[in-house]
């Protein structure tokens, strides 16, 4: 099995919907370090999973400096985004780490048991 980490930075902002008081609802920024990791039992015809360029291609067009909000159709939580980004890395990630701050990260796993890779 092949392995890859990429490590990528967006700068952009977002507002949550909450029920309950929160300032998160007003609109804020942060910059987010976002660890993709991706995985395959086979490489390409150039020896790689997905180019480290294609991977910060799109995710950093979609992301960085935008208002999250108006890009997505759901709350932009960290764990919200990290099954988004996960998503948009198929079939290859597994795991997508969204941190917001140093000390808040969330992460999303896929739940590869029963894939057949
Ligand atoms: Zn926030």
């Amino acid at each position: 099995m092949y392995k890859v980490k990429k490590r990528l930075e967006i700068s952009a902002a977002h507002r949550l919907e909450l029920d309950y008081e929160s300032k998160c609802t007003n609109l804020h920024g942060h910059n987010w370090i976002v660890d993709v990791y991706l995985k395959s039992e086979t490489l390409n015809s150039s020896g790689m999973i997905m180019d480290f360029t294609h991977i910060k291609k799109k995710i950093i067009d979609k992301f960085d400096h935008k208002i999250i909000n108006d890009v997505v159709d759901f709350n932009p939580t960290a764990e919200n985004l990290a099954k988004h980004i996960c998503d948009e890395l198929a079939p290859y990630c597994y795991r997508v780490d969204v941190q917001e701050s140093t000390d808040n990260i969330a992460s999303y796993e896929k739940d590869t048991r029963n894939d057949e890779i």
